[in-house]
């Protein structure tokens, strides 16, 4: 591994881990040239509030804009926009594009995301995912065009689609295979509560069975045929199933791939020197656990985007990701954010806290008395307490002493999500 500084750096990927990974470059003194390339034609903007603000029209383009031309331009930061990277040639480190020109890299990093799962399910219409722009008003336009909204996938990105759609007053139902949505990250309960904060405000939630077909219904509307044999109409259906990374374009080209570009801790591709590989596309071993992974979050994109471009400039003093697992999700109105994470067999404490709103839950999960990671809704400071205490290695009852003292703890009988009491 070259322990010298780059002169020639090629990002692909113009999203959040490409474009800061790009300006973390300059911030960290690289004098050299830094391009980024991006299949996308639209200038870097961000994606979460794709689901969200801009989806509902609350937003507009430039309000979610990443930086400006002009800002890249200042800072030495050549953009190559709506054109893909189709190959890597790592002997030569050279970048070939999809409009037949190439890119010579001392060092390049690999940005480039992920897309949509498709839907299995036998089907003659059409389905919407956001992960795009064009995406958003896609749907958006067959929000407008009435007969409501079936949200296949419990994940956040479905459940945020929902959210937003009933907030237009668009009728909407989630359809779940699992038991609970959410249930796979948060475990039953916790996705009991979220689930229970969706039918408060209209979304009707179908959980336990899969979708087995699609069909446009005699009335225009499209069928969605359950496994359970029921069947809901709507006329627009939006897909949320989780994620494949871009990686294709990396075929032959010796980079490792297994769910996504291996790493190490470091964010360098595994035995190919000079290419590193960032964010969602990234399976990335995670020191903290000793295991390799990758995370669709937009907070690890960033860290990592930072991370990336300090061991690029100073690969003598390298850093790895050891800050708490966190993501957020905007549901209802209320700020969902998760720090640490939910080990299958972790128990799970709920602790109910008086807000403004109303009773508010945070679930705290543990494993043999050691805090793993909390939920809260709409407490954005008990978040940042927790994500210290995580940082810090807390017990439960450490955790949940700064969670509330005990005359703030309510019962179970509270507005958001909470159990129906017999
Ligand atoms: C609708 C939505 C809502 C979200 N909400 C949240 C949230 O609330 N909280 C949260 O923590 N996270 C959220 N996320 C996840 C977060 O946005 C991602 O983790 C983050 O965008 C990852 O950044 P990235 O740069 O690694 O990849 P991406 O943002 O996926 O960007 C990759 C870019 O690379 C481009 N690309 C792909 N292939 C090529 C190629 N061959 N050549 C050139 N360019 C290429 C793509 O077009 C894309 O622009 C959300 C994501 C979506 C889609």
């Amino acid at each position: 591994m070259s322990t010298e500084m780059p002169d020639r750096v090629v990002v692909v990927g113009s999203s959040v881990g490409g474009i800061r990974a790009a300006q973390g470059l300059r911030a960290q003194g690289l004098t050299g040239q830094v391009v980024v390339v991006g299949s996308e034609k639209a200038a870097p903007y961000d994606k979460p509030p794709l689901s969200k603000q801009l989806l509902s029209g609350e937003w507009n383009l430039e309000d979610i804009a990443l930086v400006s031309v002009e800002e890249l331009q200042d800072a030495g930061i050549e953009l190559r926009l709506g054109v893909a990277a189709r190959g890597v040639d790592v002997a030569n480190r050279t970048l070939a594009l999809a409009d037949g020109t190439t890119l010579a890299y001392d060092a390049l990093v690999i940005a480039t995301g992920v897309r949509p799962r498709t839907l299995s399910a036998p089907r003659t219409v059409p389905l919407h995912t956001v992960r795009e722009l064009a995406d958003v008003s896609a749907l958006r336009a067959a929000l407008d065009s009435g007969g409501g909204l079936v949200v296949v996938g419990g994940g956040f990105i479905g459940a945020e689609i929902a959210s937003t759609a009933a907030g237009l007053g668009v009728p909407t139902s989630i359809v779940e295979a699992l038991p609970a949505p959410f249930s796979r990250v948060l475990g039953d309960e916790v996705g009991g509560i979220l689930a229970r904060l969706h039918a408060e405000n209209d979304v009707e939630v179908v959980s336990g069975t899969g979708v087995v077909a699609l069909r446009r219904g005699p009335t225009g509307l499209t069928e969605v045929e359950l496994g359970d044999g029921r069947v809901l109409s709507a006329g627009a259906v939006a897909v949320g199933i989780g994620c494949v990374p871009n990686t294709e374009w990396l075929a032959g080209s010796g980079i490792p791939v297994s769910d996504g570009v291996s790493t190490d801790e470091f964010s360098r591709v595994l035995d190919v020197p000079g290419v590193y590989a960032i964010g969602d596309v990234a399976h990335w071993h995670d020191v903290r656990t000793g295991t390799s992974r990758r995370v669709e979050h937009w907070t690890h994109a960033f860290q990592q985007a930072q991370l990336v471009a300090h061991n690029l400039v100073h690969p003598d003093d390298l850093q790895a990701q050891t800050r708490a697992p966190y993501f957020w999700s905007d549901q209802h109105g209320v700020k969902i954010q998760m720090v640490g994470r939910r080990g299958p067999a972790d128990a799970v404490d709920v602790v109910w806290r008086d807000s403004p709103g109303g009773p508010r839950p945070v679930a705290l999960y543990s494993d043999s008395g050691r805090f793993t990671g909390g939920v809260t809704f709409g407490a954005p400071q008990v978040s940042v307490r927790l994500r210290r205490a995580w940082e810090d290695g807390v017990t439960l009852t450490e955790a949940r002493a700064l969670v509330v003292g005990p005359s703030e703890v309510l019962p179970a009988d509270a507005r958001m999500g909470a159990p129906a009491q017999p």
